[in-house]
């Protein structure tokens, strides 16, 4: 039999009436003929509480137990989702990680995946079980501990299932209908994609598009998974929602798929370093050191050999990378006259693929914004994606403007 992998995110498993709603949809496929792998998340809200509790009862947790305590909210739907199935007269059964077992790498809260072995549960399935339901987001380490696999993690157990399992397809289950071109609550022209690839679908995950964690989909591009994006709250057919898919089965596309931003954004420049060999090196190494996250990097021309460095990281970042920079300067590591901070700018990306066969995206993205007033702080590019940073207040303004401009509300 074809197999299947459904994965249900926390609101789609978050009452037991929604738990009836998706175990629905799991027998419809079910009656297809396919074997059906379901993915579950813990209800919604549930890892919160659970995180919650943990750094109540021990700040400096053990992270071993941490992974014992917020795994167990995939416990709870798992074993409901089987019983609702069962209730239904289709054959399930539960598996909690360890169990089937999901063998994953000993980095407790951020485990990666390493071995899924398929014979226990292809061999309930030779038995006539239906559905094997199994907790997502966890795993057990070669040390024979309980993991998890990081915040988001359950769509990666998902997409390994599908790749383990060869399954025809993994869909995804969630709040929202599809993978859009832009956030709806920012351009009331955002228009559903039905389809796009895995590398756009990467660049608008890690860009703040929160559909999938990014994790997954890297996965699913190796594997080439095939991954729908779909909502469990409308009644669905074959074509619902969005699939994202390797570039090859897509057709048609506009040059642009997606207007990307991500709000929480802080610029910093260290004002007059020494313009030598290693400096790049010795600034980075200490951000990456002090925990920042460095995203853009601009670094001057130089003038007297003094050079000014400028980067972009997550605005809740910026005390420590403040940090970092005063600490390498008392250290001598490195030396600069001043540090500026910019705690006021967002980062505003415009991907799609079609940018690696047409020129001139670059020029309109800059003269739309600029037709606008707003001035570009910092830029950057990749083969499929170009980025600005830019003033936060300005921030939905570009993203409406650019949308226009592109004509993302129409198909190609
Ligand atoms: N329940 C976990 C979380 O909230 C995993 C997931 O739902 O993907 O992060
Ligand atoms: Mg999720």
């Amino acid at each position: 039999m074809p197999v299947l992998v459904m994965k249900f995110g926390g609101t789609s498993v978050a009452t037991l009436d929604r738990i009836r709603r998706a175990a629905k949809r799991v027998g419809v496929e079910v009656s297809k003929g396919y074997d059906v792998i379901v993915i579950v998340s813990a209800m919604s809200g549930k890892t919160n509480e659970l995180v919650g509790w943990v750094n109540e009862t021990s700040p400096l947790y053990d992270a071993r137990e941490y992974d014992a305590v917020v795994s167990s909210g995939e416990n709870v739907t798992a074993g409901l989702m089987a019983l609702t199935l069962q209730e239904m007269d289709i054959p399930a059964r539960s598996w909690q990680g360890w169990q089937v077992p999901v063998k994953t790498t000993s980095a407790h809260s951020s485990a990666r995946i390493e071995e899924i072995p398929s014979a226990n549960i292809t061999a309930k399935f030779a038995e006539g079980m239906k559905v094997a339901v199994v907790a997502g987001f966890q795993g057990v380490s070669p040390e024979g501990r309980i993991t998890t696999l990081g915040r988001g993690g359950s769509d990666t157990t998902a997409v390994a299932f599908a790749a383990a399992f060869e399954a025809v397809r993994c869909d995804i289950y969630t709040d929202v209908d599809g993978v859009y071109t832009t956030d709806p609550r920012v351009s009331a022209k955002a228009r559903k994609l039905d389809k796009i690839a895995f590398e756009e679908m990467l660049e608008l995950a890690s860009l703040g598009a929160k559909v999938l964690q990014t994790r997954s989909v890297e996965l699913a591009m190796r594997y080439k998974v095939k991954l729908r994006v779909l909502s469990s709250f409308e009644e669905q057919s074959d074509e619902a929602g969005t699939l994202v898919c390797a570039e090859e089965e897509i057709m048609e596309s506009n040059v642009v798929s997606g207007v990307a931003f991500s709000r929480d954004e802080a610029k910093m420049t260290l004002v007059s370093v020494a313009d030598r060999p290693g400096i790049a090196a010795a600034i980075f190494t200490a951000l990456s050191e002090g925990g920042v996250n460095v995203d853009m990097i601009v670094q001057n021309i130089s003038e007297e050999g003094r050079t000014d460095m400028t980067w972009s990281c997550p605005v809740d970042q910026i005390k420590r990378a403040e940090k970092a920079m005063d600490d390498a300067k008392t250290a001598g590591t490195i030396n600069f006259n001043e540090v500026i901070a910019d705690m006021d700018v967002a980062k505003v990306s415009v991907v799609g693929i079609g940018m690696r066969s047409h020129t001139g995206v670059a020029a309109k993205m800059f003269q739309v914004l600029s037709n606008e007033g707003i001035n570009i702080k910092v830029i950057t590019t990749s083969e499929i994606k170009i980025s600005v940073l830019i003033d936060r207040k300005y921030m939905e303004l570009a993203v409406q403007a650019l949308h226009d401009a592109f004509e993302l509300d129409k198909v190609a």
